[in-house]
C-alpha cells in the first residue's frame, strides 16, 4: 500500500516537475525538485561555505575570476541568475557551481588552470553542472531509489541527508563526502562547458591542455580534490577532443577572441610561495597576456 502511494506520488512530481531538457546537449532529464528549492539550497551551501573560507585578498585574481564568469555565464540560458563570483585564499586544488549561481573558486587551482581558458574550462564544466541541474537530477535519483529525501523536505539542516544533499551539489570534497557525478553527467558538462567556453570567445583547445595538466599531476595518497570527483584519463581528454570541431567553428566565428587570455604562472612566483601570507599583489611581467591565436 505504502509503496503504490509512493509510486502515486512520485508519478504525480513526475508530471508536476517532470523531464527537463538539458542545455546544448539536449538530453532529457527527470527532476523531482522545484528549481526554487534547488536554488535555496544553493544559496545555504554557499553561505555555509564562504562562512567557512577566507576570501583571497588578491583582487587582481578576483577581477579575473569575475571576468571570465560573467563571460561565461552569458552565454548560459540561465544569464538571468544572481551569479557570484568568490575566489578562496586556500591551496585547495577546487571549484564549484551552485544551484542558483554561485560559483567559488579555490586559488590552489589556479596554477593548473594556467591562464584564463584554463579557468574558463573548469568554470565552463562547474558552471555546466549546475545549468544541467546536475545536482537536481542526483537528488530525484535518491529519491526514487532509496526514498531518503523527500522532496518537500530538503533542506541543508536536516542533519541525516546532508552530506548526501552536499554530495548531489557536488560540493562533498569541502565536507569530507566524496560523491562524483556520474560519467554521464560528468561527459556531459564537459559537453556543455566547452561550448559555453568557446561561446566567451576562450579557445577551447586549452580545455584539453588543462586536463592533460591535471592528469600529469602525481595522484598521491590524497589526489587534488578536483581531481578526486573529476578523474583527468585519456577516455575524458580523448572526448573532449572530438568536441572540439563543433567548439572551434563556435570560437573561430567570435567577434572578440579572448585566445587564453592572463596568463596566472606569475602566481607561482617564488616570493608568494615563501609568502603563504599573502596572495600575492606582485603584477605579473609586462607582456604576460597572450597572444590570440
Ligand atoms: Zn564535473
Amino acid at each position: 500500500m505504502l509503496k503504490k502511494y509512493l509510486a502515486a506520488t512520485l508519478a504525480l512530481c513526475a508530471l508536476v516537475y517532470g523531464c527537463v531538457t538539458t542545455p546544448v546537449s539536449e538530453n532529457s532529464a527527470l527532476i523531482l525538485i522545484p528549481f526554487s528549492q534547488e536554488v535555496s539550497l544553493g544559496q545555504q551551501a554557499f553561505q555555509e561555505i564562504s562562512a567557512k573560507e577566507t576570501l583571497s585578498t588578491n583582487l587582481r585574481l578576483q577581477q579575473v575570476i569575475e571576468r571570465v564568469g560573467r563571460r561565461l555565464v552569458i552565454e548560459t540560458s540561465m544569464a538571468d541568475l544572481d551569479w557570484e563570483f568568490k575566489l578562496f585564499a586556500s591551496k585547495q586544488m577546487n571549484a564549484f557551481a551552485l544551484p542558483g549561481g554561485k560559483v567559488g573558486v579555490y586559488e590552489g587551482i589556479l596554477p593548473v588552470c594556467s591562464n584564463e581558458a584554463g579557468l574558463a574550462a573548469v568554470l565552463g564544466h562547474e558552471i555546466a553542472h549546475a545549468v544541467a541541474r546536475h545536482g537536481a537530477q542526483r537528488m530525484s535519483q535518491q529519491l526514487l531509489i532509496t526514498g531518503a529525501l523527500a522532496a518537500s523536505s530538503i533542506r541543508l539542516s536536516d542533519h541525516k541527508n546532508r552530506g548526501l544533499i552536499l554530495g548531489a551539489l557536488g560540493v562533498g570534497a569541502q565536507y569530507g563526502v566524496t560523491l562524483p557525478f556520474g560519467r554521464g553527467n560528468e561527459s556531459e558538462a564537459d559537453e556543455i562547458g566547452v561550448i559555453y567556453m568557446a561561446r566567451a570567445g576562450y579557445d577551447p583547445r586549452e580545455a584539453v591542455r588543462f586536463w592533460q595538466r591535471f592528469s600529469s599531476m602525481k595522484q598521491g595518497a590524497q589526489p587534488p580534490e578536483f581531481l578526486s570527483t573529476h578523474p583527468a584519463d585519456e577516455r575524458r581528454i580523448r572526448d573532449i577532443e572530438t568536441l572540439l570541431p563543433e567548439a572551434m567553428r563556435i570560437y573561430n566565428a567570435h567577434p572578440n577572441k579572448q585566445g587564453l587570455g592572463e596568463s596566472f604562472l606569475y602566481i607561482l612566483n617564488e616570493e608568494r610561495l615563501k609568502n603563504p601570507g599573502g596572495t600575492g599583489q606582485k603584477r605579473p611581467a609586462a607582456g604576460a597576456r597572450q597572444p590570440v591565436p
